[in-house]
This record gives C-alpha cells, sequence and structure tokens, in this order.
C-alpha cells in the first residue's frame, strides 16, 4: 500500500464516498485513498423503512469495496 495520496479522506461513509466520486468525477487521473475500518456500508435512510417493516434490512447493507469499486 502507498503511503502518500494527493488526498486523503477520513471515513468511507455517504459523505466519503460521494466526495471521492464527485472529485473523480472532475478529474479521473486524481490520487484519491479513503481510510474506513468498516467492511460494510449501510443505506441509512432505508432504516426508516425497515422501522415501519416495509423494507428488509439486509438490502441496506452493502460490502463496502464492491460500492468503492464501481466508481
Ligand atoms: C434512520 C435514518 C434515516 C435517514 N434518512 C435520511 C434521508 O431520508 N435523507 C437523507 O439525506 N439522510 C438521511 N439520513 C442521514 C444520512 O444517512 C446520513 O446523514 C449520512 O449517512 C451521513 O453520512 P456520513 O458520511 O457523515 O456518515 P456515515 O455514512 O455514517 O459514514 C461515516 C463513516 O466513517 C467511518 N468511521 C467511523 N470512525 C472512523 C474513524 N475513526 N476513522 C475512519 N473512518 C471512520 C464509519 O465506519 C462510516 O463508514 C438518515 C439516517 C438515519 C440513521
Amino acid at each position: 500500500m502507498k503511503k502518500h495520496y494527493q488526498i486523503l479522506i477520513i471515513g468511507g461513509g455517504t459523505g466519503g464516498i460521494m466526495t471521492a466520486a464527485k472529485l473523480l468525477r472532475e478529474n479521473k487521473n486524481l490520487d484519491i485513498a479513503i481510510i474506513e475500518p468498516a467492511d460494510k456500508h449501510y443505506y441509512q435512510p432505508a432504516w426508516t423503512l425497515v422501522g415501519a417493516g416495509t423494507f428488509d434490512y439486509k438490502k441496506t447493507e452493502k460490502v463496502w469495496l464492491q460500492l468503492f469499486l464501481r466508481m
């Protein structure tokens, strides 16, 4: 793993992933790293529907690496 990046984002939740995606959309050559301790990302807005019993909790869970590779 490299030790130096142009941009380092701490936290790969919604904010971190969106920031990285927007920056890469502007310039796909940017050298960006994201520090994220979790291996899964949860789509939190859908938890409201889970609480109401109308959405499956498992569908709110995504494997973090798969999300990142989609960028
Ligand atoms: C029930 C519920 C319903 C919601 N509904 C809506 C809605 O309808 N519309 C809407 O816009 N928003 C909604 N939100 C809010 C939205 O989900 C959050 O605002 C959004 O996820 C926040 O993004 P974030 O990147 O700040 O945090 P998160 O998405 O929580 O990401 C933070 C990341 O930082 C990582 N992290 C933690 N500690 C460290 C560390 N020390 N070093 C590195 N990484 C670390 C975590 O593992 C996590 O991946 C809802 C939230 C909830 C809980």
